[in-house]
């Protein structure tokens, strides 16, 4: 039934557990065991499904006056910007693919990007085809994944220190994983600068050890060297070995630093890639298009959910005539996230590889997806190919659905 209408929407929040307890990175306290995935539920007078998470709007609270991060500010906005719209009225569509949205419905879709993720979805299965086509097609036929969550496991479990965080790497190799990703950046909070910066060797020279030459690792240093150049080219020296494969938010974002940092890096001989831009809110920000102008940087990292396909496809005709390539962060979005970044990235040229928090299942019905040798198979079913599964929906979660009609 074509140009369906969508006449319910519901939110409900899911938890959902990973299987460990996640450290600290250089910021912030441990990431802990549990994270709520703030489930949208879109249905149409014929009988289709959408979904969508909305984790960014809930996360922004700022307080009790403000719509933003509550319930009743979330649903007054799918009210007003879904509710009743037809499934057809928010993409422009050609030849198959969608290659814009339409003005009315660019302002909400452009602020609020998971929204875009939904008019995919329920497109798609309009159409009976995947997001992968609508995205522009499938550009390879399995999807690497890395393992996120080599958190400050060191002081989790201090006993260990490094040992730690190269045994859960290790574990995960077993599980399947060929690419990991550590937190490093520990001279900036946590410890004193110096043994910061050999505690962050040692955990690069330790997984390296423990995941095998073949196996691609990256540090995440959440700007941890920020101010410290200096230690930040002993650390680049002292991993060269260690082959990192790319080094994110040294420091922070900012033409001065990273001219200097990528000196650096080139001068040392260190092949890792430099990426940035997951804390770029409205993509792409001033400094991020001076350090893509400038050749300071080599992947771009706006987030899957929050930026939303439709954004990520407008960065990625802007990054196109660059050599910078699409890093979407993913961290928080939950098992919906691994599979919004897993369509994104079977229709992306430039995709690298899929941030993966190891989520236990949780709403979610089995379906055709499988992991393998590092990486997923591409859904074949229409839309995202995911559907919630009803049964566990309705006896875990259902107590705690709000609906609009
Ligand atoms: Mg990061």
């Amino acid at each position: 039934m074509p140009g369906q209408t969508i006449n319910e929407i519901s939110v409900t929040p899911v938890p959902v557990h990973y299987r460990k307890e996640l450290g600290r990175n250089s910021r912030g306290e441990n990431m802990g065991r549990e994270r709520t995935e703030w489930l949208v539920r879109a249905r149409t007078d014929g009988g289709l499904e959408g979904l969508t998470i909305a984790n960014r709007f809930m996360r922004e609270f700022t307080g009790f006056n403000d719509p933003e991060g509550t319930v009743r500010g979330l649903m007054a906005l799918l009210r007003e910007s879904l509710l009743g719209k037809r499934v057809d009225e928010f993409l422009e569509v050609s030849g198959g693919r969608v290659v814009g949205v339409t003005d009315a419905h660019k302002p909400p879709f452009w602020e609020h990007g998971w929204m875009s993720i939904l008019a995919f979805d329920l497109l798609g299965r309009d159409m009976g085809v995947s997001c992968v086509d609508l995205l522009g097609g499938r550009v390879r036929d399995v999807v690497p994944a890395y393992d996120t969550t080599l958190y400050y496991q060191d002081l989790v479990n201090p006993e260990k220190g490094a040992g730690q965080v190269a045994e859960e790497a290790a574990e995960s190799r077993r599980d399947g994983y060929r690419q990991f990703k550590m937190k490093v950046g520990r001279p900036g909070r946590w410890m004193a600068p110096q043994a910061g910066l050999e505690r962050d060797i040692e955990v690069v020279l330790a997984v390296r050890e423990a995941v095998g030459s073949d196996a691609a690792i990256m540090v995440d240093a959440n700007f941890g060297y920020d101010g410290r150049l200096d230690l930040l080219e002993d650390f680049v020296r002292e991993t060269l070995s260690a082959n990192i494969f790319w080094m994110e938010e040294m420091v922070t974002h900012n033409v001065a630093d990273y001219r200097v940092f990528r000196r650096m890096r080139d001068r040392l001989g260190s092949n890792a890639l430099l990426v940035c831009g997951e804390v770029d809110r409205d993509p792409p920000g001033p400094v991020f298009v001076d350090l893509v102008n400038n050749g300071l940087i080599d992947g771009y990292q706006p987030d899957t959910v929050s930026a939303g396909f439709s954004r990520w496809q407008a960065l990625e005709k802007w990054l196109e005539p660059t050599s910078v390539r699409s890093i979407p962060h993913n961290f928080g979005n939950s098992n919906f996230g691994a599979r919004a970044t897993l369509v994104f990235g079977a229709a992306s040229k430039t995709f690298e590889s899929l941030e993966d928090e190891r989520y236990l299942p949780n709403v979610y019905a089995n379906d055709d997806v499988t992991f393998e040798e590092g990486s997923y198979s591409i859904p074949a079913g229409p839309g995202l190919g995911l559907a919630v599964d009803q049964e566990i929906f309705a006896a875990k979660f259902g107590g705690n659905e709000v609906i609009i009609k």
